[in-house]
């Protein structure tokens, strides 16, 4: 077990880097914690010791996400459990809350869910792409039943958003969550940024374009970005195992669409991965040693995921306060 109070893990020699002073104020807007999906699938550790390493980096932030069930009574406990970092509860309108529900969008937001993800594994597109659908049938034996027929799909026959789609999307803006296209289609994501605005969502977040789940083009992460969107990049898609995204590239993308418009997470649940924090802070060097701005990636970690979660820098300030305190406190025990 790490730091029992939360100071996480040393700095390099000399004190803290650019990097590390990168880090302090940093939400990571897609975080996977434990359990997952079955016990069988180990995280590096245990979501309160992952919490304390983020804090102790100087994180302000996590949204916790569950391709499951929604992270509402996890949220709420770990708050108590390690105060100083914000724990964001999110949902995600998989077969397992009921699809397009929106009682259970209801229930989450009256629990504080402030992050709405589209489907995941059961949406239609990841079946057809042998996505996360597939790697389910690793822990769960029932996923082997799940073929396109049974996927869901944001958009009816003519393109067009569902009614069930537009009701969730509704109760998520009055709530004031932001919305994140999952495993949906491209195509689903920009119908569904070209309606939202009716409902008052400003942004939508497209999820990791570069996915093999999602599998977009350049073309249609400019269409996202014109529509206002955030695109995301997860540290995911650069650990050994995946490779899916060559950070030089990411940083191309980056300095298409500016830096504005895109936000860096992490994304993963192994037990081989280091804690989110540390891959996070690996992508915040990566993207220094490129030759990025510091002002740049500050965007991308802090400003605009606080942005998304209606944070000022009164809010922000908050969480850094109580972060110290309790760090100076453990010093004194
Ligand atoms: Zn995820």
């Amino acid at each position: 077990m790490v730091c029992m109070h939360g100071h996480g893990l040393p700095y390099p020699p000399g004190g803290p880097t650019t990097t590390d002073r990168l880090l302090e104020g940093a939400i990571d807007f897609h975080h996977h914690g434990y359990p997952e999906v079955s016990f069988e699938m180990l995280t590096r550790m245990e979501d309160n010791d992952e919490l304390a390493v983020a804090r102790g980096a100087g994180m302000a932030g996590i949204v916790l996400k569950s391709h499951m069930w929604p992270t509402v009574g996890r949220a709420y406990h770990l708050k108590n459990q390690v105060p100083g970092i914000e724990v964001i509860p999110s949902i995600v309108l998989n077969h397992s809350v009921g699809g397009f529900n929106p009682i259970a969008v209801e229930s989450a937001a009256r629990q504080g869910a402030k992050v709405m993800f589209m489907p995941t594994w059961s949406a239609a597109h990841d079946m057809e792409r042998g996505g996360m659908s597939k790697y389910l049938r690793k822990y769960i034996k029932k996923a082997s039943d799940l073929n396109p027929e049974k996927g869901l799909r944001l958009t009816n026959e003519k393109g067009k958003v569902k009614a069930e789609v537009r009701e969730c999307v509704s109760i998520a803006s009055e709530y004031n969550m932001t919305v994140c296209s999952g495993h949906v289609s491209p195509q689903e994501a920009i119908a569904l940024a070209q309606d939202s605005k009716d409902y008052g969502v400003d942004s939508i977040v497209f999820s990791h374009p570069d996915s093999h789940s999602v599998g977009a083009t350049r073309e249609e992460i400019r269409d996202m970005v014109q529509l206002d969107g955030y695109c995301e990049f997860c540290a995911l898609g650069t650990l050994p195992a995946f490779q899916r995204l060559k950070p030089s590239e990411a940083l191309e993308i980056i300095e298409e669409i500016r830096p504005e418009r895109a936000i860096l997470t992490t994304d993963y649940f192994f037990e081989w991965a280091p804690p989110a924090s540390e891959t996070l802070r690996m992508l915040i060097g990566t993207f220094l040693d490129l030759g990025m701005s510091e002002e740049d990636i500050r965007l991308m970690v802090r400003n605009n995921p606080a942005k998304m979660l209606g944070w000022d820098d009164n809010k922000l300030n908050e969480i850094e306060k109580t972060r110290s305190e309790i760090l100076q406190s453990s010093d004194n025990d």
